[in-house]
């Protein structure tokens, strides 16, 4: 059975997780779409999905009885509506991240969720099912020996003039807030941020670059650099500390050359290059679950705790220097 899926937004990864789903993955079919933007909904339905209905209301598509399933992939702020109602659909919602942009938002999309008695949602944190951090995952487990520290680091190219310095917690950390977590099975306990001399190169409202060091419940000291203006490329790095020994992420496939007395790997500058397989894997494995009406990989609980972390880090930005605490409640079953 091909489950029929509505889209909702079709800005950047809007296309491309419509262009997956048809053009790429088996099990599902875009059927419908929605968008704010005409101009945007029209050229995804042209590219990626001719015979889709588009729908002016979104909330009308999710409870369109054709709809087996829901992608919301709009502005950041639109996601806790069409999720909530999506779960009071009953139906399952892949929500890009992030899930709310308050943890109060994400709060009441858990609280629904474990009232629908079953898990419905999926979150686009896709480094996930990078097959670098899976690797990596099983050296901690393997190899390294209990963690210790985690040496990171997030670096863009350059980033536009509308982004501001919150917006590297939100829009950048927010990747290793959950994927850090994840590697460690552990939670955080407190935030600090550091901010070195500025890159020439960051606008007015940009403290760039900063280093956010991040301590978790068993004692783990994580310090990341986010760096959104390094020039020469997109960079992610991620080195565990362990007991017994080190295990360091793998760096993206690339050919080596030789030439004259040089040798040297291209470095990507492209995030969606970086992880083009863990978006086709995790869109795969939303498919399999949505076909048995439940869904799978990183949980609202999983969204929530990033939202409560990313506040804390916010607030550590403010305090420069000085460590927020972080402090979660009692997770609920559905998500152990
Ligand atoms: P984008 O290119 O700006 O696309 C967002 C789309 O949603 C636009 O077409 C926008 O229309 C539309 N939209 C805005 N409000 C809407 C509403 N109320 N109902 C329906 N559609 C609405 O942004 P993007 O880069 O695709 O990002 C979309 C989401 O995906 C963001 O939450 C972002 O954080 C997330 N994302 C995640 C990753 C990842 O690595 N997991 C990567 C990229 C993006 P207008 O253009 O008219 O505003």
């Amino acid at each position: 059975m091909s489950l029929k899926i509505g889209v909702i937004g079709t800005g950047a990864i809007g296309q491309d997780h419509t262009r997956r789903i048809n053009q790429v993955l088996s099990g599902g079919k875009v059927v419908a779409l929605s968008d704010v933007s005409r101009p945007n909904v029209e050229a995804c339905a042209a590219q990626y999905a001719p015979d889709a209905r588009i729908f002016d209301d979104p909330i009308a598509m999710i409870n369109d009885p054709e709809i087996d399933a829901v992608l919301v992939c709009s502005w950041g702020q639109t996601h806790e509506e069409y999720v909530l109602a999506a779960i009071a659909a009953g139906k399952p919602c892949f929500c890009e991240k992030p899930l709310a942009t308050t943890a109060a938002g994400a709060e009441r999309i858990v609280k629904a969720e474990v009232a629908s008695g079953r898990r419905l949602v999926q979150v686009g944190f896709m480094r996930r099912y990078d097959p670098g951090y899976l690797a990596l995952k099983n050296a901690v487990r393997d190899v390294t020996g209990a963690p210790l520290m985690v040496h990171a680091a997030h670096r863009n190219q350059r980033v536009g003039a509308n982004y501001t310095t919150p917006m590297a917690i939100h829009d950048t950390l927010i990747h290793e807030i959950d994927v850090l977590r994840w590697l460690l099975d552990d939670d955080y306990v407190s935030a600090q941020v550091f901010f070195p001399r500025k890159s020439p190169r960051a606008h007015e409202k940009l403290r760039d670059p900063q280093i956010v060091v991040l301590e978790t419940a068993k004692g783990v000291v994580i310090d990341v650099e986010v760096f959104v203006n390094c020039h020469y490329g997109y960079d992610i790095q991620c080195e565990i500390v362990g007991e017994d020994g080190i295990a360091k992420l793998p760096e993206p496939m690339s050919v080596q050359t030789r030439s004259n007395a040089t040798l040297s790997n291209p470095i990507l500058t492209d995030w969606k290059d970086r992880f083009i397989d863990s978006y086709d894997y995790e869109l795969a494995d939303f498919l399999k679950a949505a076909a048995q009406g439940t869904a799978a990989g990183p949980t609202s609980w999983d969204g929530y705790v990033a939202a409560v972390t990313a506040d804390a880090c916010v607030a550590a930005q403010e305090a420069e220097g000085v460590p927020v605490r972080i402090s979660l409640p009692q997770r609920p079953a559905l998500y152990s």
